[in-house]
């Protein structure tokens, strides 16, 4: 690694923001990364960045925000750029070319569009039906990852650049397309940091090549 430390951001407008920040920094300590986790909402901030979070939460409520503060030009370049990128639930659903939900059909919500797939929101019913489910995931190793499903989205339709990461009840649920993860769970609230250290290896690599 490079003398200068990594820096994460961490999407900060909405959302299980902290959660994220605390399991980043729980991977930088087991990975022995020296690095800080830094809220980020304007464009100049995404500029800074080595690799981008996007939280949990209400993906409606964050695209508009993000939209008012300019902020979604400047991640859509970031990231087409090779930034590395990790979206967990509406956030994925920000990457997310298209959304559409379950119940309501389209939502027209503006997202940042780079994740080539189309996405269903609340694909598996509303907040009562939240749960949680052992994950086989290759990349994570041989024991099985918790899945924290909250209003969780399923991917309806994959490009042929999306490699599937993780499937739930037939359902696509976590999906890899060059520098960028998104998970319809939450690994931020798993209590095992594996998804976030995958994530920061894609940053090292990342920054490595710079
Ligand atoms: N259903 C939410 C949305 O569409 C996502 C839920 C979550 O992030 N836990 O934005």
């Amino acid at each position: 690694m490079t003398k200068k430390q990594l820096t994460i951001g961490v999407l900060g407008f909405q959302g299980d923001i902290e959660e994220n920040v605390a399991a980043t920094r729980q991977a930088m300590e087991e990975m022995s990364v020296n690095g800080s986790v830094e809220l980020v909402r304007y464009p100049e901030e995404m500029e800074r960045v080595d690799g981008l979070i996007l939280p949990g939460g209400e993906s409606t409520v964050q695209s508009a925000l993000a939209a008012i503060q300019r902020s979604l030009p400047v991640m859509k370049k970031r990231i087409a750029d090779g930034m590395p990128v990790l979206g967990t639930c509406a956030g994925m659903i920000m990457l997310s070319k298209r959304a559409y939900d379950r119940v309501v059909g389209e939502t027209r919500q503006k997202t940042i569009g780079n994740l080539d797939i189309v996405i269903e929101r609340n694909a598996f019913g509303r907040q009562n039906d939240s749960f949680e489910a052992d994950l086989k995931i290759d990349a994570l190793g041989k024991s099985p990852f918790k899945g924290v499903f909250i209003r969780a989205p399923a991917v309806s339709e994959a490009g042929k650049d999306v490699e599937v990461i993780a499937r739930h009840a037939g359902r696509i649920v976590a999906v890899r397309q060059k520098n960028i993860i998104g998970t319809a769970f939450h690994p931020e609230l798993a209590g095992d940091a594996r998804m976030h250290r995958q994530f920061l290896k894609m940053v090292l690599d990342y920054r490595r090549a710079k």
